[in-house]
């Protein structure tokens, strides 16, 4: 199906377009919708099906909606991926994505230098996207605040697990508001990514391609 039916806005829309974007892939046309509604979601998705846009392009929508709620310290969307190279191309997208839009965002991951991360952070970040261990430094040493956060994604959750980070993440996770909106993408579902499922997500909606 077509960009244009997604229920994306025109400003959301434009810049896709201009990425060369027209018809959604199959994870898109499932879960644009469902993230637009406010429902939490998980996807059974591998890299190349589009699972990126399928989870941020509506989260940028709902950002636009609420732009009051700004608060310039705080994210008010938290993006975790495993690693470092996975975070930066979800950036990328996103900055492609919101090239007609003021919105900010931040990227936090291990291996460099904190301090840059640190500044992009305290000027303000609508959009975060992190790798979790050096994430949960920054929240241990008080650099970053996620009490603002409304929207989650947990991306590529099996590898994030697989690379030991389930405890990091159910530490951040417990210092996230209660009431938000979670969406995890996986490319498999073994009982461990489940078991998170079940503990962070609220009667899920459920695609697979
Ligand atoms: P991902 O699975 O999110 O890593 O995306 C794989 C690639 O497909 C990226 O280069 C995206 O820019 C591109 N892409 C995502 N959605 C679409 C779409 N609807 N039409 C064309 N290309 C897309």
């Amino acid at each position: 199906s077509k960009f244009s039916d997604s229920g994306l806005n025109q400003s959301v829309l434009r810049a896709v377009q201009e990425g060369g974007y027209e018809e959604m892939t199959p994870i898109q046309s499932q879960a644009i919708p469902n993230i637009l509604e406010g429902k939490d979601l998980v996807g059974l998705a591998q890299t190349g099906t589009g699972k990126t846009a399928a989870f941020s392009l509506p989260i940028i929508q709902k950002l636009l909606k609420d732009e009051g709620k700004r608060n310039p310290k705080e994210a008010r969307s938290l993006i975790l991926a495993p690693t470092r190279e996975l975070a930066v191309q979800i950036a990328e997208n996103i900055k492609g994505y919101t090239k007609y839009l003021h919105l900010r965002m931040a990227l936090v991951y291990g291996g460099a230098s904190p301090k840059s991360q640190v500044k992009a952070m305290l000027s303000g970040a609508d959009i975060l996207v992190a790798t979790p261990g050096r994430l949960l430094d920054l929240m241990n040493q008080k650099h970053i605040n996620l009490q603002s956060v409304e929207f989650l994604v947990l991306d590529e959750a099996d590898r994030m697990l697989d690379m030991g980070f389930i405890r990091d993440i159910r530490k951040i996770i417990d210092r996230l508001p209660k009431d938000r909106q979670t969406v995890l993408f996986s490319a498999t579902m073994p009982k461990s990514v489940e078991g998170l499922a079940a503990s962070i997500l609220k009667d899920p909606v459920r695609i697979q391609v």
